[in-house]
């Protein structure tokens, strides 16, 4: 074998300088000048992935596009301007040109970036339970809560209604009614007899949406008779090799058939409680609001503390036992939780 020649320090260095070149080329394959533009245009993320997202405009065609140097942070859901390329090169069509601001972020911790934003300008948050094997309303809480961390507008779906029976109904109902007189907003739908899904539509028009809950609730099969397109295109992401690939796993934006918008990814789905302290658990209840700061110690943990004002608030019937016992019982998951921690399902 002919031994390898030793490069020179000048031979060396100049390889270095080529692929350092060749990087940088790679990394911004297509650099436009500004007449190979197009006039700047509003657009919507549809999804994100690596140094490129792929951007619908108003009249639903897609570009795949770079991002300019400036744009630091971008994910599905953003509201952008961009500039369509007069010719499409390595399959990239355009470029971001900046992000409008977020009216919502929804967030996942990162193990490199602490919490990493995965979505934006999410109106609602569809929180999905079902009567089978057993209603939940712990999950439901802790929903709600991320809810109101997120600012985001909760509403509270019970699924799967075809199985409910008289007498199941009657308990469920009496759960349900707690949250219709907090004022959250309840639908009831059912993929198997249909029932509630017109409600379900009128609700999700002119919004943008995520559906959440645990596994087995039912929300695949509701969102895919929603939207007969999503198992299209799940079909076809998973043909199309490489790129296709990771798609899967980022969250993408979807339109609904009847109008309004999804958001949906396995991440999204198990989106939930990250990060949070007991003060803003309590900050989820929001009927807890007129009470907090009132307690007789500052530092009450609104269980057994003498002069809690929580205690003596459902004593009085004016906050539901079941509701504080909830917290206390997040409250308690949250001191064996770590940062990675999510929802069992
Ligand atoms: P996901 O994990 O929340 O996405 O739940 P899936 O959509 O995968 O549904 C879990 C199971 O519930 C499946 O076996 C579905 O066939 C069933 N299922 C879904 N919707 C309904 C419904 O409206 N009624 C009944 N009886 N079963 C349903
Ligand atoms: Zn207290």
């Amino acid at each position: 074998m002919a031994k390898a020649k030793k490069l020179t320090k000048g031979q060396a260095r100049r390889i270095r300088a080529n692929q350092a070149k060749k990087l940088r080329q790679k990394s911004d394959a297509v650099e436009w000048q500004d007449n190979e533009l197009g006039a700047p245009q509003e657009g919507t993320v549809i999804s994100r992935f690596g140094q490129h997202a792929d951007i619908e405009n108003g009249q639903g065609d897609t570009f795949r596009c770079n991002l300019r140097r400036g744009v630091a942070s971008l994910v599905c859901g953003d509201k952008v301007l961009f500039r369509e390329g007069k010719s499409n090169e390595h399959s990239i069509s355009g470029v971001v040109e900046a992000v409008h601001d977020r009216s919502s972020e929804l967030s996942r911790p990162d193990v490199y970036d602490g919490l990493k934003p995965i979505a934006a300008n999410i109106s609602q948050i569809i929180i999905v339970t079902t009567v089978l094997p057993a209603f939940n309303p712990d999950i439901i809480d802790r929903y709600i809560v991320a809810c109101v961390q997120t600012g985001i507008k909760p509403v509270i779906l019970l699924n799967k209604v075809d199985l409910m029976d008289e007498e199941l109904a009657e308990i469920v109902e009496q759960q349900l009614d707690i949250y219709r007189d907090i004022g959250y907003q309840v639908l009831y739908a059912s993929s198997a007899s249909g029932d509630g899904i017109d409600e379900l539509k009128t609700q999700l028009n002119n919004e943008t949406s995520i559906f959440v809950g645990q596994s087995g609730v039912g929300k695949s099969t509701l969102v895919n008779s929603l939207m007969p397109e999503l198992s299209l295109d799940t079909q076809e992401v998973s043909e199309n090799s490489g790129l296709g690939q990771h798609t899967t796993t980022v969250a993408r934006l979807y339109h609904f058939a009847d109008g309004g918008d999804l958001i949906d990814s396995p991440g999204i789905r198990e989106f939930g409680l990250w990060h949070l302290t007991a003060e803003q658990v309590a900050d989820g209840f929001i009927e807890f609001d007129d009470y907090l700061g009132t307690c007789k110690f500052r530092d009450c943990k609104h269980k057994d503390d003498p002069g809690c004002a929580l205690v003596a608030a459902v004593e009085a019937g004016e906050i539901y036992p079941e509701r504080l016992e909830s917290y206390q019982r997040i409250v308690d998951s949250l001191d064996t939780n770590n940062l990675t921690s999510r929802f069992k399902h």
